[in-house]
């Protein structure tokens, strides 16, 4: 059992049951449009049905210039639109805050149809806009703006208001020297940088009075060079406790950062400390999330006293009974967030925007759409194939009622999640073969491992879902069956040893993790290193490995991303991979590949290559032999092979199995 977090806490005057919040994440639903407000509202309510102790709303802009595609505060169609929140969380026992946000440079001038305003003229990495310079007039209304909006949260209903001043965000701007070149009242000394968060937190306490919770979301590490100091972050924590917050809610990282602060390479709880410094220099409650997506690493946390309450956000769309679960001490049943950003950060960094979804639980922002419900009839369903794809068919089928049997042709489940799981800081996505795993089993699934059914076998099913997922496409080389040819299944699965001058031969998604898993699998653990560096050993050095990764064009990381695909690339040259664009593959020889680029030819040495050069769907043409009364859906990479991903190939899986 989880103790800590089980602990009953309070913000302010608002009694929570435990430690377990939801934060602050955008759904894409924020629209004033029915079905997209009556999706909104079922997602708040399934989390409140799931045990959240307070949701965290996404933002809604005090003002016009705030920002775009979300809801703003000065509109009254957009307040009574965020009206049925409170409503729909409320009918179900559950508590809800409202965020109150303002992008200042961070807006695109496009979506708010004038030109963002900051504290200076300085354009962000993010928009690649200059901004107007906010006037004290400017100044006075965004005060005005907040307590306004803070009032109005109160007015229609929402538990608590949070005020978003981190992740370099309009307050973060006048905080921060980089962003804050002011010389008046509002910029110059730390003291009249801080003087709008100030400011605005003592107009909204004012607004709502002395009973109304208020958190403050605060940048605990801006992970910005020359940005504001810890010195000046924990003196801003305590000015803000004095104007009246009752909870402080440390964030990380700017938005334009070159610090990974979400992604999968961030270790678990990684960046608590930060929140627990906050916490030692103030008496409110603290709150953190950033990779808090597990348990036993929040309830440590809790209990050590680097933090008082947990507010991840995606955890939630992972799975919408992620406090229930944890409080029920059901761990096995955690469907676990792998911090991987593909359904949800990505969704949001893309034009048109996509509407924010998970990948390991695809029906996140469909709870309105696609009810938990039974099938009118309980039909045979087999589903071939035990990757990700086919664990996510047999699930949904199983929960809908089906009878179900899973075949899958390998020793183990979970096709190319395992493979991935061999990569350095992927090994998250074993969480969700695990998942799966226990799912199944409650479920009344069959699994049959190590069978390929033929047409007999299946004929006996009403359903069956073909999930064989894609098998690699060679490169069609002169040489590439040459004996120190491999592919990247059989060098992760450790088939195959690596060698020591590797050629990677294709720069996608599966090339890029080969190279980094080539070049972080030369040194010891980093429990060994620390206990060399402790005893005082000379640490061993790591394995000496070229690796070099040819690509036919300069679009490295293809496949990957946004969120992920600058750190991925960042980790490759930290791990001194050598990339090598714009080539043409001729030929693989005994010793290299012979390659031509910018009109030469020349042999690239190699003693190993390894093929990541694309994949093909595997053959379901056996499918087409199944006698009539068998429906067939085929899904993921058996359908499609062409920018497979794993959020399609588990989102057509679920959709299938949802709609038999
Ligand atoms: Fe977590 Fe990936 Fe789901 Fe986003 S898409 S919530 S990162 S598992």
């Amino acid at each position: 059992r989880y103790e800590a977090l089980a602990q009953p806490g309070k913000i302010g005057s608002l009694e929570l049951p435990h430690r377990i919040l939801m934060g602050s994440m955008h759904m894409g639903l924020e629209h004033d449009d029915d079905e997209m407000m009556a999706r909104l509202c079922e997602f708040y309510r399934e989390r409140a049905l799931g045990g959240a102790a307070l949701i965290i709303t996404g933002g809604a802009c005090v003002l016009p210039e705030g920002g775009g595609h979300m809801f703003v505060l000065t509109n009254p169609r957009h307040v009574e639109r965020l009206s049925e929140l409170p409503k729909a969380v409320h009918e179900v026992g559950g508590r809800i805050a409202l965020q109150l946000y303002h992008a200042g440079r961070y807006a695109f001038s496009e979506e708010i149809g004038q030109q963002a305003v900051a504290p200076s003229p300085l354009a962000s990495r993010l928009t690649r806009e200059v901004p107007r310079e906010m006037t004290l007039e400017d100044i006075r209304r965004t005060i005005e703006g907040y307590a306004n909006a803070a009032r109005t949260a109160k007015e229609i209903g929402f538990d608590a208001i949070e005020i978003m001043g981190s992740e370099g965000y309009l307050l973060n701007q006048f905080l921060s020297p980089l962003t804050n070149h002011r010389n008046d009242e509002y910029g110059g000394d730390f003291a009249r940088r801080m003087r709008l968060p100030i400011e605005v937190v003592e107009a909204v306490r004012r607004a709502v009075g002395p009973e109304y919770p208020v958190i403050f979301r605060m940048s605990g590490l801006d992970c910005m060079p020359g940005s504001t100091t810890m010195e000046e972050t924990l003196q801003f924590a305590q000015a803000l406790e004095k104007a009246g917050v009752d909870a402080l809610n440390v964030g990380i990282g700017w938005h334009e950062a070159a610090v990974p602060t979400v992604q999968q390479v961030v270790p678990r709880g990684g960046f608590a400390g930060v929140a627990g410094m906050v916490r030692q220099h103030v008496s409110v409650p603290v709150l953190a999330a950033n990779r808090l997506n597990v348990p036993e690493v929040a309830n440590e946390l809790v209990a050590d006293g680097f933090l008082d309450f947990i507010a991840p956000a995606r955890p939630w769309l992972a799975d919408p009974e992620f406090a229930k679960k944890i409080l029920e001490g059901d761990r096995d049943g955690l469907n676990v967030c792998i911090a991987c950003n593909q359904s949800c950060l990505d969704h949001t960094l893309v034009k048109p925007y996509r509407v924010v979804s998970c990948l390991v639980n695809p029906r996140a922002g469909y709870e309105a759409l696609k009810p938990r419900a039974k099938a009118a009839r309980k039909r045979r369903v087999a589903v071939v194939g035990g990757g990700p794809a086919g664990l996510e068919a047999a699930r949904a089928a199983a929960e809908r009622g089906h009878e179900v049997t899973l075949f899958e042709r390998d020793k183990e489940l979970g096709g190319q999640f395992r493979l991935a799981s061999r990569i350095p800081g992927k090994d998250e996505f074993l969480e969700t073969i695990r998942y799966y795993e226990v799912m199944l089993e409650r479920l009344g699934v069959t699994v049959t491992m190590q069978t390929e059914p033929g047409p007999d076998e299946l004929a006996e099913f009403d359903d069956v879902i073909v999930a064989v997922g894609v098998k690699p496409k060679a490169p069609g080389l002169p040489g590439e069956d040459l004996p120190h040819v491999v592919s990247y299944q059989d060098l992760l699965m450790g088939r195959v040893q690596p060698g020591r001058n590797v050629v990677i031969l294709g720069a996608g998604g599966i090339g890029c993790d080969v190279a980094v898993f080539l070049g972080a699998r030369r040194r010891m653990t980093p429990d060994a290193e620390v206990f060399f560096e402790e005893q005082g050993l000379p640490a061993p050095k790591p394995i000496e490995r070229t690796i070099t990764m040819l690509a036919r064009s300069d679009r490295i990381g293809r496949g990957i991303g946004r969120s992920t695909r600058w750190v991925v690339r960042q980790e490759m040259q930290r791990l001194g991979v050598n990339v090598v664009p714009n080539v043409a593959m001729l030929e693989i020889t005994q010793d290299g590949v012979r390659i031509a680029r910018e009109g030469r030819e020349e042999v690239v040495p190699a003693d190993q290559v390894v093929l990541c050069t694309g994949q093909l769907s595997q053959d379901t043409s056996w499918a087409e032999k199944l006698p009539p009364h068998v429906r067939v859906h085929i899904v993921g990479g058996a359908r499609e092979s062409q920018d497979i991903n794993a959020a399609r190939a588990i989102r057509e899986a679920w959709m299938a199995a949802y709609e038999i």
